[in-house]
């Protein structure tokens, strides 16, 4: 048995091993050739594979619940659809050519009839693109595109997956995640540390590797073959660290210590988890599956239950940051050279300033229902304008308190005049590396750039900081470097008044602010930024 070992870049800790899946990213166009030699036999393999496919996606659907559920069926139905498979069947006998083909075609023409009458029917275009691929694979007889669904606790290798897929992934049955792509701060990682799935990226070779069984190890970021019958390992869930709940240094100097969240399920753990506040609601994960704006009761429903767990306490909302890797498709632009830099974040809400509006609305509301200590952040704002922009309009709309993301360049080189336009400021460690360096957050070839420690990036940060600090104004840090307890005392040293991690981490980061001095931390300061590496 092979022993041989995959280094990459572990982002998500814990070490689990168990059958390598291997999700497959899409199925090429299948050759006309060769032609079939009995065409009639060819086109009776049409039907079957079709229902095949569609009682698949029926026993997924009944294992969901709500608008999932009502997909599914649709999507089902979609497969087996009569008119469909005899359309394939005729242009298998008709033109002598192999039911792949005469699928792909079939399933192509649906599609521009859909496209062509427009409207809702448009929309429907992605799913019958997904029906015939899956399709396909089956009369191929390989896996069919995305993540599949899965019949044992098994690891998943990837080249990378969209956020969606990751969000909708089960911690019960995805024992590990392994990505050639991704980078610590892609938001595949952020997503597999909030469910706690052990994840490696950066794994060059991933999917080539052949190994059916895996061991994969997220804190040194490992991935090796395995015996195939040993039953499969799920990662154990470290002890929670020592910490008493207040954030604090150990001679009593304050520090918020939140959490980040994206869904009411992590709002439950985060509190759980003793976080007192939320430092980051991303509230564009709601909404990474949605094809039409959500409406603002929707809005106001989803946001009061990210809420909930807690009212009384503080709760920095961000608005919509759609665009480059969470594109929305009622907002991103259809294509873009280098989506990252383009219309991101704020910059969407200049262009769509009524959906910024009804957003502040259902939030208004949202924190009214839920009895939390409302706050909004807009992110990727470029100068203080922007953030004037924001600040002004979030006030006028009735949110007392508005503040903006830290994440370019910039904004910290002009962190004085930012400040002055804002109530807080709260720095997004993970693009701000990534602009800093020049350095794609989600590309595993450029990973190591994008490590908290560097130099360069606490540089910044100072800068942030002090003006912070002459101005007496919060600066929270909520990008990953807060989530790292010995980065955490470096970044309290800089100036930040609040630190906002995973909930995972929550413990973790209270503990080690609370086992060293602010004069302690604000010692490592002057350390960390003279370091000439980011590993010095
Ligand atoms: C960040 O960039 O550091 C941040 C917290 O925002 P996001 O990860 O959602 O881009
Ligand atoms: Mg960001």
């Amino acid at each position: 048995m092979s022993q041989a070992q995959l280094p990459g870049v572990g982002v998500s800790p814990g070490r689990a091993s168990g059958p390598a899946v291997k999700v497959t990213e899409s199925i090429s166009e299948p050759a006309t050739t060769p032609s079939p030699e009995d065409p009639h036999a060819e086109a009776a393999r049409v039907a079957p594979a079709a229902q095949t496919v569609a009682a698949r996606i029926e026993a997924t659907a009944a294992t969901a619940s709500g608008d999932a559920a009502t997909i599914l069926t649709t999507t089902a139905a979609m497969a087996a659809d009569p008119a469909l498979v005899s359309q394939a069947e005729q242009l298998v006998t008709a033109q002598r050519i192999p039911a792949a083909r005469a699928v792909y075609e079939a399933a192509n023409n649906f599609a521009h009839a859909l496209t062509s009458a427009g409207g809702y029917m448009a929309e429907r275009v992605r799913d019958v693109e997904d029906v015939r691929d899956r399709i396909i694979a089956e009369l191929l007889g390989i896996a069919p595109p995305g993540v599949p669904v899965l019949t044992e606790p098994s690891v998943l290798i990837a080249r990378d997956l969209a956020p969606a897929d990751t969000a909708a992934l089960d911690p019960d049955t995805v024992l590990a995640l392994v990505t050639e792509e991704g980078g610590p701060t892609s938001h595949t990682a952020i997503l597999a540390r909030s469910l706690g799935i052990p994840a490696v990226v950066a794994v060059r070779g991933a999917l080539a590797f052949e190994a059916t069984a895996v061991a994969v190890d997220g804190d040194a970021g490992s991935v090796r073959a395995v015996d195939p019958d040993a039953p499969p390992v799920a990662a154990a869930s470290s002890g929670p660290a020592e910490w008493n709940g207040t954030g604090a240094t150990a001679d009593g100097r304050p520090v918020g210590v939140l959490a980040n969240v994206g869904a009411p399920a992590d709002a439950r753990t985060a509190a759980e988890a003793g976080a007192e506040g939320i430092g980051l609601f991303r509230t564009e994960f709601c909404y990474l599956d949605t094809d039409d704006e959500p409406s603002v009761a929707d809005q106001r429903a989803a946001y009061a239950g990210v809420l909930a767990p807690f009212a009384g306490r503080p709760v920095v909302v961000r608005t919509l940051d759609a665009g480059a890797d969470k594109p929305m498709v009622f907002l991103s632009p259809e294509s873009e050279p280098n989506p990252a830099l383009g219309v991101r974040g704020i910059r969407v809400a200049f262009d769509r300033p009524d959906v910024l509006d009804r957003q502040f609305e259902a939030i208004v509301a949202a924190a009214a229902d839920s009895g939390a200590e409302v706050s909004v952040m807009a992110p990727m704002v470029a100068t203080a304008e922007e953030a004037a922009w924001f600040t002004d309009r979030a006030h006028a709309a009735g949110i007392p308190r508005a503040g903006v993301m830290i994440e370019v360049p910039s904004a910290a080189l002009t962190a004085h005049e930012v400040l002055d336009a804002v109530d807080f400021v709260s720095v997004g460690t993970n693009d701000l590396a990534q602009y800093t360096f020049a350095a794609d957050r989600q590309l595993g070839a450029v990973a190591t750039l994008n490590d908290p420690w560097q130099p360069a990036l606490l540089r910044l940060l100072s800068t942030v900081g002090a003006a912070a600090t002459g101005k007496g104004k919060p600066m929270g840090v909520c990008g990953e470097a807060a989530a790292d307890p010995q980065l955490a005392r470096v970044l309290v040293g800089l100036g930040a008044t609040s630190l906002s991690v995973n909930a995972g981490s929550v413990r973790a980061v209270g503990a080690s602010l609370a086992g060293v001095s602010w004069a302690d931390c604000a010692g490592s300061v002057r350390a960390a930024l003279d370091a000439p590496t980011a590993r010095a």
